[in-house]
């Protein structure tokens, strides 16, 4: 048993020398190591990485796509979870390379950047 770098949960390493639980934890560590430490609290990094989770396995080869709000939160999916913001022509919420948006009070589109 070994405590994750990142997420600081315990978990099994499947080599000799891993780190990070997961993929998604070796990822988000090194996007934090590139852009400076990230004044994210645990509670916002895993809502952050169970977005990110959930946005990979929706989109899969896609770009985009739309989806139910109360479904995505029956997911696991949490609006608070996200790294930064930016505007275009409506608010997007940035989750390392996807980034999601309200379509309407129950529609979210996510995007991959
Ligand atoms: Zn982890």
């Amino acid at each position: 048993m070994r405590i994750c770098k990142y997420c600081e949960e315990g978990f099994i390493p499947d080599h000799g020398n891993s780190q990070y639980c997961s993929d998604s934890c070796a990822q988000l560590a090194k996007l934090e190591r590139q852009t400076g430490s990230y004044p994210v609290g645990l509670d916002a990094k895993k809502a952050i990485m169970t977005n990110y989770d959930l946005f990979k396995r929706l989109l899969g080869e896609n770009h985009q796509g739309e989806f139910d709000h109360m479904a995505l939160t029956s997911m696991g999916f949490d609006r608070f979870g996200f790294y930064r913001i930016s505007e275009v022509s409506q608010i997007r919420y940035h989750v390392e390379e996807y980034y999601f948006t309200f379509t309407d009070q129950t529609l979210i589109t996510i995007c991959k950047t």
